[in-house]
């Protein structure tokens, strides 16, 4: 086949026949024809716009050699290679990153069920993530760490779907007022000592969630910040303040903004900063949204874009177990969430549940919608998170001796491949 693919640069007969078939029978007929040749060892994607990190190369190609981005060129190549996939005037991008995800297919990190978690894998995978951090939410410590067990687990296990990087500890420790969707019953005061707790010396927390002004927070934030894990200010009533001095204590990020925080705080005349305004504000702070289309207008996320600039910007889905599911009711850690018209709301009206989107709806909404040059979306959805997580030299961009997380998609963002395996 892979004669049939380098024969249709010639125009052959056979060349002809091959581009009729429907994108995806093309990569599936291609993937198994060179499965039975045995592993991968080059790979060439050409034919395509390479999404880079400043710029698309309109008719360009990538070269992957074990894994890892051999090569880049700015036109299109004919080079043996294992596998030639033509691309087809398609997008050939690098794979969007979660760090801030739940679930989806009807599983939650939280099920600490390993089947489950990598459904939510092969879900989220089919929709561009080609990496992601398995996020927690507010529950019995019991429960946080069966389910960060079973994630240490299946990331050294052999499956097939998105890559774990990590755990994202989002709770408990967040403010009562702003507690959204996190059940309240099991809110705590964070403490180093908690956080190892949770951990069990298993090393895989790579982020952590919490609201700053809490009594413990700072110590906390400066014990595990030192460690380089990522403290996100979240669920959180601080004043403008308190999230500057938080800044110095290691805390560098902000977690769904405009969403559990608060914000143009005005007790009586007067108004006061609150997070939002300090997220917008203060440079050391990166800021994520979760953009998808419902949780906020375009104009708040061109607003934020103004001030934190496309590298200091992420995208996140901050998707929980009903995404990809039929739209009623789902458990959200013990919580009553309904899904309709493409929002989780709990039952009680009060607050967002997380998201049902995935990763390329994002980019749909943050390129079409919001107006965002599309290489600085993807940017977004995929290098920032690695940024975050220190990762960005492994993960994250389309670059040479970078791992090849390629994916393509079309216009409208519509993926049409992922690579094969984690
Ligand atoms: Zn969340």
């Amino acid at each position: 086949m892979r004669n049939a693919i380098e024969g249709g640069l010639t125009k052959t007969r056979t060349w002809r026949f091959w581009l009729v078939l429907p994108v995806q029978w093309r990569f599936t007929i291609s993937k198994v024809v060179h499965c039975t040749r045995g592993a991968y060892v080059t790979r060439l994607f050409t034919n395509g716009k390479v999404i880079l990190e400043d710029k698309i190369i309109e008719n360009g190609s990538v070269l992957e050699e074990d894994g890892l981005i051999k090569e880049i060129f700015t036109d299109r190549i004919d080079i043996p290679a294992d596998e030639m996939i033509d691309a087809n005037g398609l997008y050939i991008s690098p794979g969007f990153i979660d760090t801030h995800l739940h679930g989806g297919g009807g599983y939650d990190v939280m099920d600490a069920d390993a089947d489950g978690l990598v459904e939510i894998a092969r879900i989220h995978r089919k929709h561009g993530c080609t990496a992601f951090l398995a996020t927690t939410l507010t529950a019995p410590t019991e429960q946080i760490q069966a389910a960060i067990r079973n994630v240490h687990k299946v990331m050294n296990s052999d499956y097939n779907g998105a890559r774990i990087l990590g755990i994202h500890l989002e709770g408990p420790c967040f403010s009562m007022k702003f507690k959204g969707a996190q059940n309240p019953k099991y809110l705590a005061l964070p403490s180093p000592e908690l956080f190892d707790q949770f951990d069990q010396g298993l090393g895989i927390i790579r982020r952590i969630s919490m609201a700053p002004e809490l009594k413990g927070a700072f110590e906390a934030a400066k014990a595990y910040a030192s460690k380089g894990v990522n403290i996100s200010i979240a669920h959180s009533e601080a004043d403008f303040a308190c999230v500057k001095e938080s800044v110095r204590h290691g805390f560098s990020h902000i977690t769904h903004m405009y969403n559990g925080m608060s914000y143009l705080i005005s007790p009586d005349y007067y108004c006061q900063a609150g997070v939002a305004e300090a997220g917008l504000l203060l440079d050391e702070l990166t800021v994520e949204v979760i953009a998808d289309g419902k949780h906020m207008p375009p104009e708040i996320l061109q607003l934020i874009y103004k001030c934190k600039g496309p590298d200091r910007m992420l995208l996140t889905t901050d998707a929980t177990r009903p995404t990809n599911m039929p739209e009623g009711k789902y458990d959200l850690s013990g919580l009553d969430v309904l899904v309709t018209d493409g929002v989780a709301m709990l039952t009680d009206h009060t607050s967002f549940a997380g998201s049902v989107a995935t990763c390329d709806k994002l980019l749909r909404f943050a390129y079409k919608e919001c107006g965002f040059k599309l290489h600085e979306a993807v940017k977004m959805a995929s290098l920032n998170h690695a940024k975050i997580i220190n990762m960005d030299h492994e993960i994250g961009s389309i670059k040479r001796g970078k791992r090849a997380d390629i994916i393509l998609f079309d216009d409208d963002i519509h993926v049409v491949y992922t690579p094969s395996q984690t």
